[in-house]
Protein backbone atom coordinates (compact mmCIF):
# COMPACT_ATOMS: atom_id res chain seq x y z
CA UNK A 1 0.00 0.00 0.00
CA UNK A 2 0.85 3.74 -0.63
CA UNK A 3 1.45 5.04 2.77
CA UNK A 4 1.63 9.07 3.93
CA UNK A 5 4.84 10.09 4.93
CA UNK A 6 4.73 10.83 8.59
CA UNK A 7 3.23 14.79 9.36
CA UNK A 8 1.73 14.75 6.02
CA UNK A 9 -1.76 14.91 4.95
CA UNK A 10 -3.30 13.52 1.43
CA UNK A 11 -5.80 16.30 -0.45
CA UNK A 12 -8.47 14.00 0.44
CA UNK A 13 -7.89 13.83 4.18
CA UNK A 14 -7.22 17.62 4.16
CA UNK A 15 -10.56 18.16 2.63
CA UNK A 16 -12.14 15.99 5.11
CA UNK A 17 -10.77 18.03 7.77
CA UNK A 18 -10.46 22.03 6.64
CA UNK A 19 -13.18 24.10 6.41
CA UNK A 20 -14.37 23.21 2.27
CA UNK A 21 -13.48 26.59 -0.19
CA UNK A 22 -16.86 26.89 -1.69
CA UNK A 23 -17.54 28.75 -4.61
CA UNK A 24 -19.87 31.86 -5.36
CA UNK A 25 -21.55 32.75 -8.30
CA UNK A 26 -22.41 36.36 -8.16
CA UNK A 27 -24.75 38.87 -10.91
CA UNK A 28 -22.64 41.12 -13.28
CA UNK A 29 -23.64 43.95 -11.05
CA UNK A 30 -21.63 42.94 -7.78
CA UNK A 31 -19.47 41.12 -10.54
CA UNK A 32 -17.95 44.62 -11.44
CA UNK A 33 -17.80 45.71 -7.81
CA UNK A 34 -15.18 43.07 -7.26
CA UNK A 35 -13.31 42.46 -10.20
CA UNK A 36 -13.16 43.80 -13.72
CA UNK A 37 -12.97 40.38 -15.23
CA UNK A 38 -16.30 39.21 -17.64
CA UNK A 39 -16.24 35.76 -15.80
CA UNK A 40 -19.64 34.81 -15.23
CA UNK A 41 -20.80 38.02 -16.23
CA UNK A 42 -24.50 38.01 -17.08
CA UNK A 43 -26.44 39.80 -20.27
CA UNK A 44 -27.84 43.14 -18.88
CA UNK A 45 -31.40 43.78 -19.02
CA UNK A 46 -32.43 45.73 -21.38
CA UNK A 47 -33.74 49.57 -20.59
CA UNK A 48 -37.36 48.02 -22.44
CA UNK A 49 -37.19 45.58 -19.88
CA UNK A 50 -35.86 47.72 -16.71
CA UNK A 51 -38.97 49.87 -17.89
CA UNK A 52 -41.46 47.02 -17.98
CA UNK A 53 -40.06 46.17 -14.41
CA UNK A 54 -40.58 49.60 -13.15
CA UNK A 55 -44.00 49.57 -14.99
CA UNK A 56 -44.80 46.69 -13.04
CA UNK A 57 -43.32 47.81 -9.52
CA UNK A 58 -45.24 51.13 -9.64
CA UNK A 59 -48.42 49.34 -10.62
CA UNK A 60 -48.48 47.07 -8.08
CA UNK A 61 -47.90 46.56 -4.62
CA UNK A 62 -44.06 46.54 -2.88
CA UNK A 63 -44.71 42.43 -1.91
CA UNK A 64 -44.12 42.56 -5.97
CA UNK A 65 -40.87 43.34 -5.55
CA UNK A 66 -39.88 41.41 -2.74
CA UNK A 67 -40.91 38.18 -4.83
CA UNK A 68 -38.68 39.66 -7.55
CA UNK A 69 -35.46 38.85 -5.37
CA UNK A 70 -33.21 36.09 -6.59
CA UNK A 71 -33.85 32.62 -4.98
CA UNK A 72 -30.92 31.39 -3.76
CA UNK A 73 -28.88 27.80 -5.15
CA UNK A 74 -26.78 25.97 -3.75
CA UNK A 75 -24.77 23.01 -5.47
CA UNK A 76 -22.71 20.59 -4.35
CA UNK A 77 -20.42 20.30 -6.99
CA UNK A 78 -18.67 23.48 -8.78
CA UNK A 79 -20.16 21.88 -12.43
CA UNK A 80 -23.21 21.87 -11.36
CA UNK A 81 -23.13 25.24 -10.14
CA UNK A 82 -21.54 26.64 -13.31
CA UNK A 83 -24.72 24.99 -14.85
CA UNK A 84 -27.19 26.66 -12.63
CA UNK A 85 -25.18 29.68 -13.36
CA UNK A 86 -25.48 30.00 -17.00
CA UNK A 87 -29.24 28.53 -16.64
CA UNK A 88 -30.38 31.15 -13.95
CA UNK A 89 -29.14 34.38 -15.07
CA UNK A 90 -30.02 37.04 -12.76
CA UNK A 91 -32.98 34.85 -11.47
CA UNK A 92 -30.60 33.31 -8.74
CA UNK A 93 -27.79 33.27 -6.57
CA UNK A 94 -25.76 30.21 -6.58
CA UNK A 95 -23.24 28.91 -4.80
CA UNK A 96 -21.18 25.94 -4.73
CA UNK A 97 -20.44 24.23 -1.80
CA UNK A 98 -17.42 22.29 -2.96
CA UNK A 99 -14.79 24.54 -4.80
CA UNK A 100 -11.98 23.43 -6.69
CA UNK A 101 -9.43 20.59 -5.29
CA UNK A 102 -12.40 19.63 -3.33
CA UNK A 103 -12.80 16.03 -3.83
CA UNK A 104 -16.49 14.80 -3.75
CA UNK A 105 -16.47 11.23 -2.84
CA UNK A 106 -15.05 11.78 0.53
CA UNK A 107 -16.81 15.17 1.76
CA UNK A 108 -18.67 15.84 4.38
CA UNK A 109 -20.57 18.65 5.44
CA UNK A 110 -19.44 21.33 8.13
CA UNK A 111 -21.41 23.76 10.50
CA UNK A 112 -21.11 26.23 7.65
CA UNK A 113 -22.46 24.03 5.01
CA UNK A 114 -25.70 22.95 7.03
CA UNK A 115 -26.13 26.37 7.44
CA UNK A 116 -25.90 27.05 3.44
CA UNK A 117 -28.47 24.19 3.32
CA UNK A 118 -30.80 25.43 5.75
CA UNK A 119 -30.52 29.11 3.96
CA UNK A 120 -31.01 27.71 0.31
CA UNK A 121 -33.90 28.19 -1.20
CA UNK A 122 -33.21 25.02 -3.67
CA UNK A 123 -30.49 22.38 -3.31
CA UNK A 124 -29.24 21.05 -6.41
CA UNK A 125 -26.60 17.69 -6.42
CA UNK A 126 -25.39 15.36 -8.51
CA UNK A 127 -26.85 12.12 -7.02
CA UNK A 128 -25.70 8.58 -8.87
CA UNK A 129 -23.30 7.65 -5.08
CA UNK A 130 -21.30 10.73 -5.69
CA UNK A 131 -22.13 12.77 -3.05
CA UNK A 132 -21.73 9.65 -0.39
CA UNK A 133 -21.07 10.76 3.02
CA UNK A 134 -23.80 13.86 2.27
CA UNK A 135 -26.96 11.64 1.79
CA UNK A 136 -27.89 11.37 5.04
CA UNK A 137 -27.55 15.36 5.27
CA UNK A 138 -29.55 15.56 1.72
CA UNK A 139 -32.22 13.35 2.83
CA UNK A 140 -33.00 15.16 5.35
CA UNK A 141 -33.29 18.66 4.05
CA UNK A 142 -35.04 16.89 0.84
CA UNK A 143 -37.94 16.91 3.29
CA UNK A 144 -38.25 20.51 4.00
CA UNK A 145 -36.86 22.20 0.77
CA UNK A 146 -36.86 21.60 -2.96
CA UNK A 147 -33.78 19.23 -3.06
CA UNK A 148 -32.70 17.52 -6.68
CA UNK A 149 -30.89 14.84 -7.59
CA UNK A 150 -29.78 16.43 -11.03
CA UNK A 151 -27.31 14.05 -12.61
CA UNK A 152 -29.74 11.39 -12.05
CA UNK A 153 -32.47 12.87 -13.79
CA UNK A 154 -30.19 14.40 -16.53
CA UNK A 155 -29.10 10.53 -17.41
CA UNK A 156 -31.00 7.86 -18.83
CA UNK A 157 -30.50 4.57 -16.92
CA UNK A 158 -29.45 3.04 -20.01
CA UNK A 159 -26.76 5.50 -20.67
CA UNK A 160 -25.30 4.95 -17.21
CA UNK A 161 -21.63 2.88 -16.68
CA UNK A 162 -21.25 0.18 -14.07
CA UNK A 163 -18.43 -1.04 -11.61
CA UNK A 164 -18.75 -4.30 -11.20
CA UNK A 165 -22.54 -5.18 -10.96
CA UNK A 166 -24.46 -2.83 -8.75
CA UNK A 167 -22.18 0.24 -8.17
CA UNK A 168 -22.91 2.94 -10.19
CA UNK A 169 -20.00 5.34 -12.52
CA UNK A 170 -21.19 8.70 -11.08
CA UNK A 171 -18.62 10.51 -13.41
CA UNK A 172 -21.44 11.81 -16.42
CA UNK A 173 -20.05 15.20 -16.53
CA UNK A 174 -16.98 13.63 -18.40
CA UNK A 175 -19.75 12.69 -21.53
CA UNK A 176 -20.67 16.49 -22.30
CA UNK A 177 -23.89 14.94 -24.50
CA UNK A 178 -24.72 13.59 -21.00
CA UNK A 179 -24.06 16.11 -19.02
CA UNK A 180 -26.27 18.01 -21.47
CA UNK A 181 -28.88 17.44 -20.25
CA UNK A 182 -28.68 18.67 -16.73
CA UNK A 183 -29.42 22.24 -18.21
CA UNK A 184 -32.93 21.01 -18.77
CA UNK A 185 -33.24 18.96 -15.24
CA UNK A 186 -32.02 22.67 -13.60
CA UNK A 187 -34.13 24.39 -15.92
CA UNK A 188 -37.11 22.66 -14.64
CA UNK A 189 -36.22 22.64 -10.87
CA UNK A 190 -36.01 26.69 -11.40
CA UNK A 191 -39.74 27.18 -13.49
CA UNK A 192 -41.93 24.57 -10.80
CA UNK A 193 -40.25 26.60 -7.74
CA UNK A 194 -42.36 28.09 -5.47
CA UNK A 195 -40.59 31.41 -5.40
CA UNK A 196 -39.18 31.99 -8.42
CA UNK A 197 -39.77 35.27 -10.14
CA UNK A 198 -42.35 34.42 -12.93
CA UNK A 199 -40.62 37.16 -15.23
CA UNK A 200 -38.08 34.66 -15.03
CA UNK A 201 -39.58 32.02 -16.82
CA UNK A 202 -38.69 33.30 -20.60
CA UNK A 203 -35.25 34.47 -19.52
CA UNK A 204 -34.58 30.41 -17.70
CA UNK A 205 -35.89 28.74 -21.07
CA UNK A 206 -33.79 30.79 -23.37
CA UNK A 207 -30.20 30.58 -21.84
CA UNK A 208 -31.21 26.87 -21.53
CA UNK A 209 -31.48 26.69 -25.20
CA UNK A 210 -28.72 28.51 -25.30
CA UNK A 211 -26.31 26.93 -23.24
CA UNK A 212 -27.55 23.15 -24.69
CA UNK A 213 -26.33 24.34 -27.87
CA UNK A 214 -23.10 25.11 -26.91
CA UNK A 215 -22.81 22.14 -25.26
CA UNK A 216 -23.73 20.21 -28.12
CA UNK A 217 -20.85 22.57 -29.95
CA UNK A 218 -18.22 21.58 -27.30
CA UNK A 219 -19.24 17.49 -27.69
CA UNK A 220 -18.32 17.86 -31.36
CA UNK A 221 -15.42 19.79 -31.14
CA UNK A 222 -13.94 17.23 -27.85
CA UNK A 223 -14.82 14.17 -30.42
CA UNK A 224 -12.73 15.98 -33.40
CA UNK A 225 -9.96 17.01 -31.29
CA UNK A 226 -9.63 13.34 -29.90
CA UNK A 227 -9.97 11.69 -32.98
CA UNK A 228 -6.77 13.49 -33.77
CA UNK A 229 -4.80 11.15 -31.62
CA UNK A 230 -2.75 8.03 -33.18
CA UNK A 231 -5.05 5.16 -32.61
CA UNK A 232 -2.17 3.50 -30.49
CA UNK A 233 -1.89 6.51 -28.39
CA UNK A 234 -5.39 6.72 -27.18
CA UNK A 235 -5.11 5.46 -24.15
CA UNK A 236 -5.89 8.09 -21.03
CA UNK A 237 -3.98 7.06 -17.85
CA UNK A 238 -4.94 9.14 -14.69
CA UNK A 239 -5.17 8.72 -10.95
CA UNK A 240 -8.50 7.70 -10.27
CA UNK A 241 -11.08 6.10 -12.39
CA UNK A 242 -13.05 9.49 -13.60
CA UNK A 243 -12.75 9.29 -17.07
CA UNK A 244 -14.70 6.27 -18.16
CA UNK A 245 -17.24 8.41 -19.58
CA UNK A 246 -14.81 10.51 -21.61
CA UNK A 247 -13.42 7.69 -22.65
CA UNK A 248 -16.08 5.83 -23.89
CA UNK A 249 -18.02 8.89 -25.66
CA UNK A 250 -14.71 10.12 -27.39
CA UNK A 251 -13.35 7.07 -28.11
CA UNK A 252 -9.71 6.26 -25.33
CA UNK A 253 -9.00 3.39 -23.76
CA UNK A 254 -9.01 4.45 -20.18
CA UNK A 255 -6.50 3.18 -17.39
CA UNK A 256 -7.38 4.36 -13.45
CA UNK A 257 -4.76 3.50 -11.26
CA UNK A 258 -6.79 3.49 -8.23
CA UNK A 259 -10.79 2.61 -8.62
CA UNK A 260 -13.77 4.79 -8.84
CA UNK A 261 -13.90 6.33 -5.41
CA UNK A 262 -11.00 8.04 -4.16
CA UNK A 263 -11.90 6.00 -0.22
CA UNK A 264 -9.09 3.24 -1.63
CA UNK A 265 -5.67 4.29 -1.98
CA UNK A 266 -3.69 2.92 -4.90
CA UNK A 267 -1.69 -0.36 -3.89
CA UNK A 268 1.07 -1.66 -5.69
CA UNK A 269 -0.52 -4.46 -7.93
CA UNK A 270 -2.17 -1.55 -9.44
CA UNK A 271 0.78 0.49 -9.96
CA UNK A 272 1.88 -2.61 -11.67
CA UNK A 273 -0.62 -3.38 -13.46
CA UNK A 274 -0.89 0.48 -14.80
CA UNK A 275 2.99 0.87 -15.77
CA UNK A 276 3.05 -2.32 -17.55
CA UNK A 277 -0.05 -1.37 -20.20
CA UNK A 278 1.86 2.19 -20.13
CA UNK A 279 4.93 0.26 -21.48
CA UNK A 280 3.62 -1.84 -23.58
CA UNK A 281 1.37 0.24 -25.59
CA UNK A 282 4.06 3.53 -25.33
CA UNK A 283 2.11 6.02 -24.38
CA UNK A 284 3.35 9.20 -24.31
CA UNK A 285 2.03 10.73 -21.03
CA UNK A 286 -0.28 10.23 -18.18
CA UNK A 287 -2.22 12.32 -15.89
CA UNK A 288 -2.23 14.18 -12.12
CA UNK A 289 -5.95 15.41 -11.21
CA UNK A 290 -6.60 18.38 -9.54
CA UNK A 291 -8.70 16.67 -6.57
CA UNK A 292 -5.74 13.46 -6.01
CA UNK A 293 -2.59 13.26 -4.79
CA UNK A 294 -0.18 13.10 -7.00
CA UNK A 295 2.02 10.37 -5.49
CA UNK A 296 0.37 7.60 -7.34
CA UNK A 297 1.20 8.71 -10.53
CA UNK A 298 4.93 9.51 -9.39
CA UNK A 299 5.10 5.69 -8.48
CA UNK A 300 3.74 4.47 -11.68
CA UNK A 301 6.49 6.72 -14.03
CA UNK A 302 8.68 5.25 -11.75
CA UNK A 303 7.61 1.44 -12.29
CA UNK A 304 7.22 2.37 -16.32
CA UNK A 305 10.78 3.63 -16.72
CA UNK A 306 12.43 0.74 -14.15
CA UNK A 307 10.85 -1.07 -17.27
CA UNK A 308 13.43 1.19 -19.72
CA UNK A 309 9.98 2.57 -21.15
CA UNK A 310 9.91 6.38 -21.09
CA UNK A 311 6.54 8.09 -20.36
CA UNK A 312 6.03 11.93 -19.42
CA UNK A 313 3.98 13.69 -16.58
CA UNK A 314 1.26 14.84 -19.19
CA UNK A 315 -0.27 17.60 -16.43
CA UNK A 316 -3.11 18.32 -14.45
CA UNK A 317 -6.91 17.30 -15.40
CA UNK A 318 -9.88 18.83 -13.53
CA UNK A 319 -11.83 15.25 -12.62
CA UNK A 320 -14.47 15.74 -9.74
CA UNK A 321 -14.24 19.59 -9.69
CA UNK A 322 -13.26 22.97 -12.25
CA UNK A 323 -10.24 25.10 -11.73
CA UNK A 324 -10.30 28.26 -9.79
CA UNK A 325 -13.31 30.45 -9.16
CA UNK A 326 -13.57 33.70 -12.30
CA UNK A 327 -10.89 31.64 -14.61
CA UNK A 328 -12.08 30.06 -17.99
CA UNK A 329 -10.82 26.85 -15.99
CA UNK A 330 -13.75 27.03 -13.36
CA UNK A 331 -16.36 26.89 -15.45
CA UNK A 332 -17.32 23.10 -16.97
CA UNK A 333 -16.73 24.43 -20.42
CA UNK A 334 -13.18 25.76 -19.76
CA UNK A 335 -12.51 22.53 -17.50
CA UNK A 336 -13.58 20.19 -20.68
CA UNK A 337 -11.37 22.16 -23.00
CA UNK A 338 -8.49 22.26 -20.47
CA UNK A 339 -8.34 18.56 -20.20
CA UNK A 340 -9.16 17.91 -24.02
CA UNK A 341 -6.01 20.19 -25.07
CA UNK A 342 -3.96 19.02 -22.18
CA UNK A 343 -4.52 15.43 -23.42
CA UNK A 344 -4.50 15.67 -27.16
CA UNK A 345 -1.34 17.79 -26.88
CA UNK A 346 -0.02 15.36 -24.55
CA UNK A 347 -1.19 11.92 -26.92
CA UNK A 348 0.23 13.39 -30.08
CA UNK A 349 -2.79 14.97 -31.70
CA UNK A 350 -3.55 18.29 -32.81
CA UNK A 351 -6.46 20.28 -31.08
CA UNK A 352 -8.17 22.26 -33.53
CA UNK A 353 -9.47 25.57 -32.90
CA UNK A 354 -12.74 25.92 -30.81
CA UNK A 355 -15.70 26.70 -32.95
CA UNK A 356 -17.70 29.70 -33.49
CA UNK A 357 -20.51 28.17 -31.49
CA UNK A 358 -17.93 29.40 -28.36
CA UNK A 359 -16.58 31.97 -29.77
CA UNK A 360 -18.98 33.74 -26.44
CA UNK A 361 -17.19 31.50 -24.32
CA UNK A 362 -13.59 32.59 -25.90
CA UNK A 363 -14.57 36.30 -25.61
CA UNK A 364 -14.96 35.79 -21.85
CA UNK A 365 -11.65 33.88 -21.17
CA UNK A 366 -9.66 37.23 -23.01
ZN1 LIG B 1 -14.23 10.76 -8.84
Amino acid sequence: MVVDPPGTLSPSRRNALDPAPSTTYIRQDETMKISSTKFHSRPRRSPRRWGLTLLVLATFSASTALAAKPIQVLTTIGMLGDVAAEVAGECAAVEAMMGPGVDPHLYRASAGDVTKLARADLILYAGLGLEGRLSDVLANFSRRKPTVAVAELAVPATELRYVGTSTIDPHVWMDVALWRGTAAVIRDALLTHPDIDPECAAGITARTSAYVEQLAVLDAWVREAVASIPERQRVLVTAHDAFQYFGSAYGLEVVGIQGISTDAEAAVADIRRVAEVVAQREVPAIFVESTINQRTVDAVIDAVRRRGASVTLGGQLYSDAMGADRTPDGTYIGMLVRNVTNVVAALGGAVPALPRGLSEWEGRWQ
